[in-house]
């Protein structure tokens, strides 16, 4: 793994001086903050990496490496909607970005029918496709769905617990359906009425 990553910063680097930059230590520290930091960041992450190691480099060197690393087509652009930030990819190989809407977190799905799946939109479409797609599709992620549900849970609790108070009863509960009652929570309705008639005796 660590070798592996030591070989991937190295080819960054190699690649950035093949194209006239100079290799310098700011540089290795940016291709080592994208590598080991894996996944999709954006400068940011990859900003607040480096400067572990060089506290004085600035967001521009960051980004104007990163910049080349794109021009170069050794990193994809990924712009997300609903995200301000643009996120970076060293994956070059076709694969999905599942977003999820609720936490912004990014999984990657490879499949071989991806690249099938390209050839058939060339064809049909007669479009020449350009190498550096980045297919993103949105989604609630595994844990966000848990914690829906735990939350839906809680509430459901919630509203039995309530329904078994004594005076959840009358009008309400008979027109319109269960979703009715949950909104004009039974308990609430006649504590509040008691706080007003509070604040009037008080008058
Ligand atoms: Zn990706
Ligand atoms: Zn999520």
């Amino acid at each position: 793994m660590e070798q592996t990553n030591r070989a991937k910063i190295e080819y960054l680097l190699n690649q950035l001086e093949a194209s006239g930059k100079r290799a310098t230590p700011q540089r290795y520290a940016v291709c080592q903050a994208l590598v080991e930091q894996g996944g999709h960041p954006t400068v940011a992450d990859v900003f607040e990496r480096v400067r572990r190691t060089f506290p004085m480099i600035s967001q521009a060197t960051v980004y104007n490496t990163i910049d080349t690393l794109k021009e170069l087509g050794l990193v994809h652009q990924l712009e997300i909607a609903n995200d301000e930030h643009t996120h970076y990819d060293l994956d070059l190989q076709p694969h999905i970005n599942v977003v999820c809407t609720e936490c912004g977190h990014i999984h990657d799905v490879h499949s071989h029918i991806i690249d099938a799946l390209l050839s058939e939109v060339q064809r049909q479409s007669g479009y020449q496709l350009s190498q550096q797609n980045e297919l993103v599709v949105y989604g609630v992620c595994p844990d966000c769905q848990r914690q829906a549900c735990r939350a839906r849970r809680n509430a459901v609790v919630g509203i039995a617990a309530h329904g078994q108070q004594p005076d959840a009863d009358d009008g309400a509960t008979n027109t319109n359906g269960q979703a009715n009652t949950a909104r004009t929570n039974p308990s609430f309705l006649p504590s509040r009425r008691r706080s007003k008639a509070g604040n009037e005796d008080l008058v």
